[in-house]
C-alpha cells in the first residue's frame, strides 16, 4: 500500500486511495480504541469525553481547533515503551514529534530520556527539567550555536552527522574543555516506510555518513583521533511509520558488520548501538501496529544474535520513538463551518483549522479518521472529506471518511491520532492562530500551550 501516491488526487475525487475502506463502518458511533487516547468513552447521552472531560465543554471553554492530550495515554506509552526495552537499554523521545515542558516533565519522571534535533527543542527540554545527560543531539546541519548550548549544557550525546561536525564539535568541546560523548550517525542502505523497506547499498539522502563506501569507517577514525570526542556508539534511523522489524533487521546486522570492524581496526568495542525511531502508529482502525514489548523482543533478538555471529559482547541498546509515544494520545476538535454537497461525488465538510494544524494529509497523504463527538447519530454513512479553511485546495484533513449524513455547522468533529506532527508543524498560513494544547486527566484539564493571538502575529510584524 503506497501512502505517498495514489490517483484519489483532487482532480481524482471520486476513487478511493488504494488499500483504503470503501465501505462504512458498521458503526459510526464507535471509536475505534486503536487510534483514540485510552480514556475515551462516549456518553449515554452521546457526547465523547477524554480524561473525563467533554469534547464539548472543552470546545466551550477552550475554543476549536483544540487540540485535547491524554495525560494517561502518553505516560502509559511511555512505560510501555520504558518496561518493554528493560533496564539495558534507553528509550529517547523523539522531540520532534510533539515538545513542551509540560511533556518534559512528564519523560522525566517516566524514566525516558529525549532527543532533541535544534537549539529551540534543547531550550525547551531543559527548561522542562530534563537532566542534560538524559538528552541526546541530532540533526544534520547543527549550528555551531546549538553545537555550544548542547556542550556547555552537558548533554549526555551529540550524534555526529558529517566530517565537517566531527571538527566543530570537538573544536567547541575542547575549547570548553570538555571531552563530549558522541555517537556516529549512519545510513546502512535501508530504506523503511509502512509495510515495505528497501535495501539498497547507498541512500540518496542528507542524513549521516554512508557505511558503503567506507565514509562511516573514515568518521569512525578521525573521531577516534580527537581528544575532546568519546565515541560512545553508532546510530542508525531508518524510516518512520514502519510496522515490522525485518528493515531493522538489515540495520542492526550492518551496525554490527561496523561495530565489528572497529573492533578488528582500532581494538575497541563501543559499548551503544542506537536504531533510531520510526515506529508505525494506527491512524485508521485498517492500520495494524505491534506492541512495544513485542518490538522490543523482535530487536533485542535481531541485536543479540547479530553480535553473537561477530563474537561481539551485545552493546547497550537505545531506540527513539515518537510518533508511537504521543502520536495516538491526542485528537484535534474542530467545529464544523460549512456542509457542501457535490452530487454524485461526496460532501464537503469545512472545518475550523486545516493545514495549519495538520500538514501532513497535504504533504504526504497522510490518513485519517474522523467522528462526530459531540454527539451520536443513526443518520445514514456519507462519504465526505473533511477541509479546512486555507486559501489552498489541497487543504485537506481527511480525504475519505465516512460522517453521519445529518452533520450541520455547529457540530464538532474530532480527528484522533494527531499527537505527533501536527501541532510541531503547525503554522500560520494564512494568519491562521496556532491552537492551544490542553492536557486532560481525571477531570482536570490544563493548558499547556496556549493558543496564539492576533497579538502574537502583531509582536513579530515590527512594521
Ligand atoms: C524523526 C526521528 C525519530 C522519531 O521518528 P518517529 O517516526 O516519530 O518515531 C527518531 N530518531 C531520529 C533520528 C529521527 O530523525
Amino acid at each position: 500500500m503506497s501512502r505517498s501516491a495514489h490517483p484519489a488526487g483532487p482532480r481524482y475525487a471520486d476513487v478511493l486511495p488504494e488499500g483504503h475502506y470503501t465501505a462504512p463502518p458498521a458503526d459510526l458511533n464507535a471509536l475505534d480504541p486503536k487510534v483514540w487516547p485510552l480514556t475515551t468513552a462516549r456518553s449515554g447521552a452521546g457526547s465523547v469525553s477524554i480524561g473525563g472531560l467533554g469534547l464539548a465543554e472543552l470546545a466551550e471553554e477552550f475554543g476549536t481547533a483544540l487540540f485535547v492530550l491524554d495525560e494517561d495515554d502518553f505516560r502509559t506509552r511511555c512505560r510501555a515503551w520504558r518496561d518493554a526495552f528493560g533496564p539495558d537499554a534507553d528509550v529517547f523521545y523523539a522531540g520532534k514529534a510533539f515538545l513542551s515542558r509540560a511533556v518534559v516533565r512528564w519523560l522525566t519522571e517516566e524514566g525516558l530520556n529525549l532527543d532533541v534535533c535544534s537549539g529551540g527543542e534543547l531550550s525547551i527540554a531543559l527548561a522542562g527539567g530534563m537532566p542534560p545527560e538524559r538528552i541526546a543531539l541530532h540533526g544534520n546541519n547543527k549550528s555551531s550555536a546549538e553545537l555550544r548550548q548542547a556542550i556547555e549544557a552537558g548533554v549526555g550525546r551529540i550524534v555526529l552527522d558529517s566530517f565537517q561536525e566531527i571538527v566543530r564539535v570537538a573544536h567547541i568541546a575542547d575549547t570548553l574543555g570538555r571531552r563530549q560523548p558522541v555517537q556516529i550517525r549512519v545510513t546502512v542502505g535501508v530504506e523503511a516506510h509502512t509495510h515495505e523497506f528497501i535495501a539498497t547499498a547507498h541512500e540518496d539522502q542528507k542524513f549521516g555518513l554512508a557505511l558503503a563506501g567506507g565514509q562511516a569507517a573514515e568518521a569512525v577514525r578521525r573521531v577516534l583521533k580527537l581528544d575532546s570526542l568519546e565515541l560512545v556508539g553508532i546510530h542508525s534511523h531508518i524510516g518512520s511509520q514502519i510496522f515490522d522489524t525485518s528493515g531493522f533487521e538489515v540495520a542492526a546486522h550492518r551496525v554490527v558488520g561496523l561495530l565489528a570492524d572497529i573492533r578488528d581496526e582500532h581494538g575497541l568495542e563501543l559499548p551503544e548501538i542506537d536504531l533510531g525511531g520510526g515506529l508505525g502508529i494506527a491512524y485508521t482502525p485498517e492500520d495494524d501496529p505491534s506492541e512495544p514489548h513485542t518490538i522490543a523482543k523482535s530487536l533485542r533478538e535481531i541485536v543479540s544474535r547479530e553480535c553473537r555471529g561477530a563474537e561481539l559482547a551485545v552493546p547497550r541498546l537505545s531506540v527513539e520513538p515518537g510518533r508511537a509515544i504521543v502520536g495516538p494520545s491526542a485528537c484535534t476538535v474542530y467545529e464544523v463551518g460549512t456542509v457542501k454537497e457535490l452530487p454524485g461525488l461526496r460532501t464537503y465538510v469545512s472545518v475550523d483549522g486545516g493545514m495549519s494544524d495538520n500538514v501532513r494529509t497535504a504533504l504526504y497523504d497522510a490518513e485519517y479518521s474522523v467522528s462526530l463527538v459531540s454527539r451520536a447519530s443513526d443518520a445514514e454513512p456519507m462519504l465526505s472529506r473533511v477541509v479546512g479553511k486555507h486559501c489552498e485546495s489541497g487543504d485537506i484533513v481527511v480525504r475519505d471518511a465516512f460522517l453521519p449524513a445529518d452533520v450541520a455547522p455547529g457540530d464538532l468533529l474530532a480527528v484522533p491520532a494527531t499527537g505527533a506532527y501536527c501541532r510541531s508543524m503547525a503554522n500560520n498560513y494564512n494568519h491562521a492562530l496556532r491552537p492551544p494544547v490542553v492536557a486532560v486527566r481525571d477531570g482536570a484539564a490544563r493548558v499547556i500551550i496556549r493558543r496564539e493571538t492576533e497579538e502574537d502575529l502583531l509582536r513579530l510584524d515590527v512594521g
